[in-house]
């Protein structure tokens, strides 16, 4: 079939063969196809969907557009997680850690922030030296040497994915399921792995508002999952208020490297841990997730998962000593107070207008060529069902730029809602699907 052809059977909800697909990716990979065409069937695949053959034929041909990452040389079981995106989410942080001291290896390749939402590229950038872009072979012998490595997409492995989604970015085709859901496969199914563990974001601060959305791009990449042969399985988890304290960059370091130390806030720990035990039974350390907690207890308690951090930021030019003192992360000038109207219980601090807030202060991007203040963020002290008392602080916020402070004050204001309480009842984790 033609381009042309192919537009036309989408169009009018017709279905693709496992050639056309190969042929299709192949060529636009190949710069042979003019974006224009491809944007139109992207257009007709954002209304008519994909199957789940066509799905499974499509993240299969943008997996082998590029590199293919092998790791079956070593005997562990390579698992990764991913995390559809939110505020406050450091989790992959402390998370990849703790699983490669329970004897999984993890070959975590994490993005940047995207809109209102942070990116663990960005926050790991925040350590002194360290660094997230790696050729194939310095990261394939941090991952042999060490089990684990933390590293930005590269550049050679999928690079369909790369054209097809910065022309979804300028085509209004970004919010299609089977299309969100063959980028984010592809990219983790090409670095070899034997098991995946996905946090979908449900909520007011996610990409997936609802439940019932949330579910559904959670199994579809379940589906791909077995479709490839590999076992996937989805956690969805609440994100209408950040997780955690800190939003921001150093700060959301400093606070995973709390977690590691068996400190943290009670909800980002019960999300690591959660996602951390599903790691352990998806890879075959245990069946069992008792067990699985108590090993990464342990892992914890014992320092075998802080030092297992602390190789990683080695190995990638960073400044082990941060975790001895975290003062030694870029550490803001000013902060300031964004204090109570009212006396009451909060009963919103909503994850969408702090990412945005966080974006206006500089600690994520508005365009792509933006650079990050990795010092800059907020410390939130009052969550849903927090009572606060009239001019008690609700975050601080911490600003190098007194312009982008005043901007942020803005939406961040708007962020909390104070009533006379009780708090509707919420809970983190929503779902799973296997
Ligand atoms: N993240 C991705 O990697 N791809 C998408 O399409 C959306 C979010």
């Amino acid at each position: 079939m033609s381009v042309t052809e192919m537009i036309e059977r989408k169009r009018d909800g017709g279905r693709f063969s496992e050639l056309d697909v190969v042929w299709l990716i192949g060529n636009y990979t190949r710069g042979e196809i003019p974006d224009y065409q491809m944007a139109a069937l992207l257009m007709a695949i954002y209304w008519q969907g994909l199957d789940s053959n066509e799905l499974a034929w499509w993240t299969e041909a943008m997996l082998h557009s590029g590199d293919v990452l092998d790791f079956s040389a070593m005997a562990q079981p390579k698992v990764d997680k991913h995390s559809t995106g939110g505020v406050g989410d450091k989790v992959s942080i402390p998370l990849g850690p703790m699983a490669a001291a329970c004897g999984v290896v993890v070959p975590m390749m994490s993005g940047r922030g995207l809109g209102h939402t942070g990116g663990t590229v960005d926050k790991l950038e925040s350590i002194p030296g360290f660094k997230t872009a790696l050729d194939p072979d310095r990261f394939t012998e941090i991952v042999h040497r060490h089990g684990i490595v933390l590293a930005g997409q590269s550049e050679t492995l999928v690079p369909a994915d790369r054209l097809i989604y910065a022309l979804r970015d300028t085509t209004g085709t970004v919010p299609s399921i089977p299309l969100i859901a063959s980028s984010i496969m592809s990219k983790k199914l090409a670095e070899g792995l034997d098991a995946l563990v996905l946090d979908v974001k449900v909520g007011s601060g996610a990409f997936m508002k609802d439940e019932e959305s949330a579910r559904l791009l959670a199994e579809t990449m379940v589906g791909i999952g077995r479709s490839h042969g590999t076992r996937v399985v989805a956690l969805l988890t609440a994100m209408d208020q950040p997780l955690g304290a800190e939003v921001g960059n150093a700060n959301e370091i400093a606070e995973s490297i709390a977690v590691l130390k068996g400190e943290g806030p009670p909800d980002v720990v019960e999300i690591v841990y959660r996602l951390a035990v599903e790691m352990l039974i998806a890879g075959g350390i245990t069946q069992d997730p008792a067990d699985a907690m108590e090993r990464l207890a342990k892992a914890v308690s014992s320092g075998a998962a802080l030092e297992k951090f602390g190789d990683v930021i080695a190995a990638q030019d960073g400044d082990r000593a941060v975790l001895e003192d975290p003062s030694r992360l870029p550490q803001p000038a000013n902060s300031s107070e964004l204090t109570a109207p009212r006396a009451g219980v909060v009963t919103r601090c909503a994850a969408l207008d702090i990412g945005h807030a966080a974006v206006r202060l500089g600690a994520g991007r508005a365009s792509k060529e933006d650079h990050i203040d990795p010092a800059v963020g907020f410390t939130i002290h009052a969550k849903v069902g927090d009572a606060v008392g009239k001019g008690d602080s609700l975050a601080s916020v911490n600003w190098n730029d007194r312009a982008r402070l005043e901007t942020a004050m803005e939406l961040l204001e708007q962020a909390w809602e104070i009533g006379d309480g009780p708090a509707p009842d919420s809970k983190l984790v929503i779902g799973e699907v296997r």
